[in-house]
């Protein structure tokens, strides 16, 4: 049973938890795929009807940022905690370095996930990295095709939101994959471009302002994630 978020289905797990059911859906048949939403995402998937049921048809949401878990404690649903994106596609590698699973890298500026890839292999001996794509196309097709020539189990869909999400809906089972990931800018992160928090930052619920102080551009976006705060609110006083 997910946890409904502002009108988002949300899985309350914590990371042990996601990573395990990421593998098991990983073990059964067919294609799945897994979304991370953060208080952006749930904030446009209010206004973008599409975007709202591609994540709720997900296999697996995951709660992403601090915001979603406060969310959920103003609307009096509380949460365990969060299980970002980026740490649940750690412990997913971590497995498939193990069982030998194929992975996909598909995003981000040309260049950067081949030089992700060449990073995750030296982190995670073992792992099979089966090919990479940058996420700047025009067609689907070509995109497809290279996922599944490569014969690969898991795709790691980097393309920021809501077009990763729609991208995996619509595209993912012709990729021959059984399992897509939407990530964001994880590959940014796994190539060394973007720093994540120190892990203190992490454990503080801080790591939207490192986030914050290492790239101010996005103070733009970033000045709209309170309103989730007050949407919940809203929510929890009108009984919704
Ligand atoms: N991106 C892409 N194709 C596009 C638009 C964006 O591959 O058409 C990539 C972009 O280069 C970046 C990622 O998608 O690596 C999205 O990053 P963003 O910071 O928006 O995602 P977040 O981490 O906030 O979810």
């Amino acid at each position: 049973m997910k946890t409904d978020i502002l009108g988002v289905g949300i899985d309350d797990l914590v990371l042990p938890e996601a990573v395990e059911a990421g593998a098991a859906l990983l073990r059964e048949p067919g294609f799945h795929y897994v979304v991370t939403p953060n208080p952006e995402f749930i904030l446009s998937a209010k206004k973008d009807e599409a975007f709202r049921a591609v994540l709720n048809q997900a296999d697996l949401s995951l709660p992403d940022g601090v915001g979603v878990v406060y969310a959920a404690k103003i609307l009096g649903r509380p949460l365990k905690g969060r299980a970002p994106g980026v740490d649940f596609a750690q412990g997913l590698m971590e497995r498939m370095a193990q069982t030998g699973d194929k992975l996909f890298l598909l995003g981000a500026k040309p260049g950067v996930a081949e030089q992700a890839a060449e990073n995750l292999r030296r982190a995670h001996p073992g792992l099979v990295i089966c090919g990479t794509h940058d996420g700047y196309f025009k067609e689907d097709e070509p995109v497809i095709e290279a996922i599944r020539t490569a014969g690969a189990d898991v795709v790691f869909v980097c393309l920021g939101a809501p077009k990763q999400e729609l991208w995996m809906a619509q595209n993912g089972a012709k990729t021959g994959a059984r399992l897509a990931v939407g990530l964001g800018g994880c590959l940014d992160v796994f190539a060394g471009n973007v720093q994540r928090a120190p892990e203190a930052w992490q454990k503080a619920g801080m790591e939207w302002l490192y986030r914050l102080i290492k790239e101010p551009s996005r103070i733009g976006r970033m000045a709209k994630l309170p309103l989730i705060l007050v949407d919940a609110l809203g929510a929890r006083l009108g009984g919704k």
